[in-house]
């Protein structure tokens, strides 16, 4: 979670979107409204620990901008955890939900805390201690968050409980990303990954890159990085080479065994020291020598710094904002195809979007249709940010923006706040 002044993800975000408004010559009343958050809520609240003490901790609910509908985001467990970066993040989520086309607007949020050091029964307090101290501001017509890195779906059918406690009935679709008896989506768990490789077939066909015999690296191992290999397997027969997470990095030329991999990181929470792989240097990974890479960690990995030295031809960001300005102008210069976050990561909002329709409609639907429906939108946004990118002779990330804005914008105007 970078925050220094070089790569704070929100000063990050804002150049992004005065790059776009340059491009679209946007005036100097879309620009003011887009560059900051409409509201934010800053939150104190205590929690009791195991050991009988309490303990205050800090979170945030950012609602970016909810133009095109009610705004749809992540909530973050992490101990970095910044306004700053839950701010960018809620940026990005609205032009994810935008480029997507989905009726809803960007937020996000997070807790500064460190799950890891947490026990089952704090890290329940906390979770609904949150929605608590929140729950005035979301509901599933105002705010709906989700899970996001360090949060999964026991947390979110937590606050799906203390929500609805709160409002007096079962309010399934105030958060999405639940479990499946909860109102949770068939597909939701894979849905980031999937819709990730839905936009890398897409890409590999533009670039003529046959993915069955591509090999590939994954920086970061948790739920996005995870099924990305096992769907970049079974999907295309794609080989894993590399793998890291926050502990550690292992590799293996012939390819690493995804099963093998995943019970090792189940039983040692960690991918390193697994069997039928040698450790590798974790640094290396983004510069290794392959078709594929996927960055499915943290903001802010790839900079002006490392990017020069990346060989991949084709950068899947499962991540929110692995990659700053500094390094999209020499991934461009080199010819890599970027697939942008907001584009190649929208297949979970995007699902946690149908979990929603599911919801207020009480009736749900199968896998196949799921994947099916995720497969039409994420497609259809490829080729949209991919002609706009020719069209406008600028890089993939520069397109996804202008079709996202352009389309919050028009809904600004359309509710005459501009
Ligand atoms: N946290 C995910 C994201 O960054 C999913 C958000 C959601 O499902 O609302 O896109």
């Amino acid at each position: 979670m970078t925050d220094n002044n070089d790569n704070n993800p929100f000063r990050i975000a804002q150049q992004q979107i005065s790059v776009c408004a340059d491009i679209l010559g946007l005036d100097a009343s879309a620009r003011e409204v887009l560059l900051r958050p409409m509201r934010e809520f800053h939150v104190n609240f205590p929690v009791r620990m195991d050991d009988g003490n309490i303990k205050v901790f800090e979170g945030y609910r950012v609602q970016y901008n909810d133009a095109r509908g009610p705004t749809k985001g992540g909530i973050r467990f992490h101990p970095e955890e910044t306004i700053d970066t839950v701010r960018a993040l809620a940026a990005w989520m609205t032009w994810k939900c935008s480029l997507l086309d989905l009726p809803l607007g960007g937020g996000k949020g997070g807790v500064v805390c460190n799950p890891k050091e947490l026990s089952q029964p704090e890290l329940e307090r906390i979770s609904r201690a949150y929605i608590k101290a929140i729950g005035q501001f979301i509901s599933p017509t105002k705010d709906i968050p989700a899970p996001d890195v360090y949060t999964n779906p026991q947390i979110m059918a937590w606050m799906v409980d203390e929500y609805s406690a709160i409002v007096g009935n079962n309010q399934f679709g105030v958060i999405t990303g639940k479990p499946l008896p909860l109102g949770g989506s068939p597909g939701r768990a894979d849905a980031t990954a999937r819709g990730g490789m839905f936009t890398l077939r897409e890409a590999a066909r533009e670039i003529g890159l046959d993915l069955g015999k591509a090999t590939m690296a994954i920086q970061g191992y948790g739920n996005a990085g995870c099924y990305a290999a096992s769907l970049a397997r079974s999907m295309f027969g794609s080989k894993i080479v590399a793998v890291c997470d926050s502990r550690g990095a292992v590799g293996c030329k012939d390819g690493i065994c995804v099963d093998t991999l995943t019970k090792h990181k189940q039983d040692t929470l960690s991918v390193a020291n697994c069997k039928g792989t040698e450790n590798v240097n974790e640094q290396s990974l983004m510069e290794m020598d392959v078709d594929v890479l996927v960055l499915a960690a943290l903001e802010g990995v790839l900079t002006g710094k490392n990017a020069d030295r990346v060989k991949a031809k084709i950068l899947v960001e499962l991540a929110n904002g692995p990659t700053t300005p500094e390094a999209d102008d020499i991934l461009y210069r080199k010819g890599i195809h970027v697939i942008p976050d907001f584009l190649c990561n929208a297949g979970g909002v995007t699902v946690s979007y149908f979990e929603m329709v599911q919801n207020a409609y009480m009736y749900y639907w199968d896998e196949k249709e799921v994947h099916e429906k995720l497969d039409t939108r994420m497609t259809r946004a490829y080729h949209e940010v991919l002609e706009t990118s020719k069209r406008f002779k600028i890089n993939m990330r520069q397109a996804a923006y202008v079709v996202a804005v352009e389309r919050v914008v028009e809904a600004m105007k359309l509710r005459g706040w501009i």
